[in-house]
């Protein structure tokens, strides 16, 4: 190993060792949950409030088929219970518009009838500098100006479609903001008044980077729904209600809402089509892996900006975002690696990581080579060759069994 990779080794693993992984809260007291699960189901899930104590029965069995149609939304288990992972889930920071359609929202597909929309920026927030606010909607904007004919006008006073504002709590549209986390914006589905506008939380940290919250990012979501779209379950989607954090300079659209866009206003008129990412897909028997590792029990799978968890007494297998846990790590990692006894998870992406891997299970110099991820459990050795595994067993130094890669989800 040169001196030169060996220092950048180090400087992977300075990145990356990290004992913050998260750990699921405790249980709150029932009261406390049964007040967020009403709340947000009333919010996004069209749970109408109880007026009528004496109907509590019928009222609680109506709470638990929304729960069930949130936990349908999500891909949680579909128990109809707010168990941890759906509280969990209700915790997240969001966008304020609901996932399922509401009375207020007039039925239909509601689009613009023009191509050439008009936007403002009615006001700033005291967050952030005027030219960075600018400078992250209009990239906003871009992000669907070029996958349609779309194309977005700013100006400066009078009525434009798409009215930008930061506002405060209460703000006169009958959705009041929340404080910091919780709700972070919402926007009006394509129409007349407040149809197209943008509302920003005031009260959260908006940033350009990866602090608090993105504006740009937030705001990409948000006009989407000016456009006419609403709520995805893709997780990797723009269009998915839940905040999640991705560089922007290397923000790419994914296909979904790519795909959802056009749909209404139709193709870009470039003459090569934008494509964007799509998500990692547990039981997709086509997929494959950046870089798999154990973390205190559970299995890490590594693709792209994603991770999918696999904890050995849940069956479902759980999609995230690297960034979610580890902000500062890039997508695409490429060897993963957990130190038990010092409770540390190394990842490795640059050029040294060969090198590096070899570094660390130095006896299977020859073998990784061939082999997009290797990891070990119980004594064996795992090694993933595209969409296949094989099994090794260091002892005999013998292949035992050859899996598909997919093998530890349940599928
Ligand atoms: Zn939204
Ligand atoms: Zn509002």
């Amino acid at each position: 190993m040169t001196r030169m990779k060996v220092l950048s080794l180090l400087l992977l693993l300075y990145v990356a060792v990290s004992s913050a992984f998260p750990v699921a809260p405790e249980e709150d007291d029932e009261g406390k949950n049964i007040n967020l699960v009403e709340t947000y189901l009333q919010n996004f899930y069209n749970l109408q409030k109880d007026h009528r104590p004496h109907l509590r029965q019928g009222g609680k069995n109506h709470l638990a088929e929304k729960l069930k149609e949130m936990q349908e939304f999500f891909g949680l288990q579909v128990t109809g219970k707010p168990d941890r992972d759906t509280l969990e889930m209700m915790n997240k920071p969001r966008c304020g518009v609901p996932d399922v359609e509401q009375y207020v929202f007039t039925a239909g597909n509601p689009k613009w009838k023009k191509t050439n929309l008009t936007y403002r920026i009615v006001n700033y927030t005291r967050k952030m500098r005027q030219t960075d606010v600018d400078e992250a909607i209009q990239k906003a904007l871009n992000v669907w100006s070029s996958v349609t004919p779309l194309t977005f006008q700013k100006i400066e006073d009078k009525i434009a479609d798409i009215m930008i504002s930061f506002a405060y709590r209460d703000h006169n549209d009958n959705s009041p903001f929340d404080g910091p986390d919780g709700l972070l914006a919402h926007a009006f589905q394509p129409g007349e008044g407040l149809g197209g506008d943008v509302h920003m939380d005031e009260e959260e940290t908006w940033t350009k980077d990866g602090r608090g919250y993105n504006l740009f990012i937030v705001v990409a979501h948000e006009l989407g729904h000016s456009l006419g779209l609403s709520h995805s379950n893709d997780p990797g989607a723009l269009m998915y209600p839940n905040y999640a954090y991705t560089d922007p300079k290397e923000f790419r659209l994914p296909q979904d809402d790519i795909d959802g866009i056009q749909a209404i206003y139709g193709p870009s008129n470039d003459a090569v089509q934008p494509t964007g990412p799509t998500t990692p897909q547990a039981c997709d028997p086509n997929l494959t892996f950046d870089a798999i590792t154990t973390l205190r029990g559970e299995m890490i799978f590594f693709k792209g900006r994603y991770m999918l968890r696999k904890h050995p007494e849940r069956s479902e297998t759980e999609l995230n975002f690297i960034s979610l846990f580890w902000p500062n790590l890039p997508s695409g990692i490429q060897a993963a690696y957990e130190n038990i006894e010092r409770d540390e998870v190394l990842l490795f992406k640059g050029n040294g990581i060969r090198n590096s891997l070899f570094f660390l299970t130095s006896s299977f110099h020859n073998l990784c080579k061939l082999f997009d991820a290797v990891f070990q459990k119980d004594g064996y050795v795992y090694f993933f060759h595209k969409t296949t595994q094989f099994q090794f067993d260091p002892r005999t130094k013998r292949i035992v069994n050859q899996m598909k890669s997919i093998s530890w989800f349940n599928c």
